[in-house]
């Protein structure tokens, strides 16, 4: 390939970025990652990084599995294309879904096919709205979510979404959508109990429902962990508060599985480490640990029942693609065969907890949480307080910095580390990984007081 400061002047001039402005592009150089293989990403300058977040939350058994590319390779000489919306369908499809019902808990059986997880969440807005007003209950159309969540880039998942910076643009929210708030203990519980913060923060989910009418209010979404949100553990309160209010006033549960789904919480769906009970689930990322882009929702026998019962008007032409379809179905006989959740909960996910947990003794770490293999830090000004820096995301920002400069990729969100290594990844992986984020923080923790933006009691 071309030199690396060709193909970064090529990408400046012509790649637009998501969530980057051009002078962060031309100042820092962006880095080109050039293939992968396990846990660990190559670039055009020959590095090695261990990849901590699995790309985007994504490729949870790890890159290089041939096997994928195979498959992949061998559908699409047999059929690259067909679609699925005129009485048509394809065998990887079929495949597929009667995988993920078996998969799915309880009577969650039946998938509607998208091809990215922002698709799948527009689809449960359309359906949810649809199975109401088909139900002979049309007032029944606010969707609601939560502040900070994140579910998607287009319009209607984007305004699912509760982060103020992307409704700040572009027209966003649509209408009938409504935002409480998450039960971020860390952040937001002052003085309280977390389990009596918890049980405050779901609440808000039955007063919104007083107040909205609870014949307006057709479903609430949320992710069973938070994660891009910063890997927002919730108290034990929460979750079955929230089910029991969905359960008193009639409302649809939505999961957001697109990050928790096929794994990384150490069972199949994070709905079941929270104890829920959703009646839609939202997949993607996993479904394929990012091999193909597909997505869908998965949805109840009695959601499918009223949905299927007329037409419902909604479809995307990738809805399904076979060779999509055909990639997550050897992603998840992977998963199976190789004991990959089982991996996640009986080996490395411990092994990590203890290892994630153990940062908390670091000087410039006030919290570190996991379950399974999504894990945050919060970094703190003064470790004996939760109180923030003064001036958010920039010791997120020096501290990510330090890590891309050690070879790890971990991300941040303001001023929280988070990771989501590939499920795959061994002990001694888990050591290296650790060993690197140590020290990326001892770095992150000499620079932070060297400008003076540390406070010492
Ligand atoms: N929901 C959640 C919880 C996500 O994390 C994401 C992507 N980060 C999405 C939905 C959107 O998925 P996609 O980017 O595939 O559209």
């Amino acid at each position: 390939h071309l030199p690396t400061a060709e193909l970064q002047a090529l990408d400046a001039a012509h790649h637009m970025h998501p969530f980057t402005t051009n002078d962060e592009l031309a100042e820092k150089g962006v880095r080109i990652i050039t293939r992968a293989s396990g846990i660990y990403l190559t670039d055009s300058e020959g590095n090695e990084i261990l990849d901590a977040m699995a790309g985007l939350w994504c490729v949870n058994i790890g890159y290089g599995r041939d096997e994928l590319a195979d498959v992949a390779a061998r559908q699409m000489r047999e059929l690259p294309y067909y679609n699925t919306f005129f009485m048509t369908t394809h065998v990887p499809v079929i495949a597929l879904a009667k995988k993920i019902a078996e998969l799915a808990p309880g009577d969650l059986n039946h998938v509607f096919f998208a091809g990215s997880g922002s698709e799948a969440n527009d689809t449960n807005i359309r359906m949810v709205r649809h199975y109401w007003a088909e139900k002979g209950k049309p007032t029944k159309s606010i969707i609601i979510s939560r502040n900070n969540a994140y579910h998607g880039s287009s319009v209607g998942s984007g305004s699912l979404g509760g982060m103020s910076a992307m409704h700040a643009q572009g027209g966003l929210p649509i209408p009938d959508i409504h935002h409480i708030e998450q039960p971020h203990w860390w952040a937001e519980g002052g003085d309280m109990d977390p389990e009596e913060f918890g049980l405050q923060r779901a609440q808000e989910l039955e007063k919104a429902i007083l107040e909205l009418g609870e014949d307006r209010v057709a479903a609430f979404i949320a992710e069973p962990v938070q994660g891009a949100g910063g890997v927002i553990i919730p108290p034990a309160s929460y979750w079955p508060e929230i089910q029991r209010i969905c359960d008193k006033y009639e409302i649809l549960l939505i999961a957001d599985e697109v990050i928790c789904g096929f794994g990384r919480t150490g069972n199949w769906f994070g709905s079941e480490t929270m104890g829920i009970r959703p009646d839609i689930m939202t997949i993607a990322k996993g479904l394929s640990s990012g091999y193909a882009p597909i997505g869908g929702s998965i949805v109840s026998d009695e959601v499918a029942a009223v949905i299927g019962a007329s037409e419902f008007n909604h479809g995307y032409t990738y809805s399904g693609h076979p060779v999509a379809a055909a990639v997550a179905l050897e992603n998840l006989r992977i998963l199976e065969e190789e004991g990959v959740v089982a991996h996640v909960r009986d080996v490395a996910g411990p092994y990590l907890k203890e290892k994630w947990e153990a940062l908390g003794d670091h000087p410039l770490v006030g919290e570190a949480k996991i379950v399974g293999m999504m894990g945050s830090i919060a970094l703190v000004p003064n470790k004996n307080s939760r109180a923030p820096f003064a001036e958010a995301g920039t010791a997120g920002f020096v501290c990510r910095e330090r890590c891309f400069a050690n070879n790890l990729v971990m991300r941040h969100v303001g001023d929280r580390m988070i990771i989501s290594p590939p499920l795959v990844i061994t002990t001694e992986e888990i050591d290296v990984m650790i060993g690197r984020a140590r020290t990326a923080l001892d770095e992150c923790y000499a620079e932070l007081q060297k400008r003076n933006l540390l406070s010492v009691d």
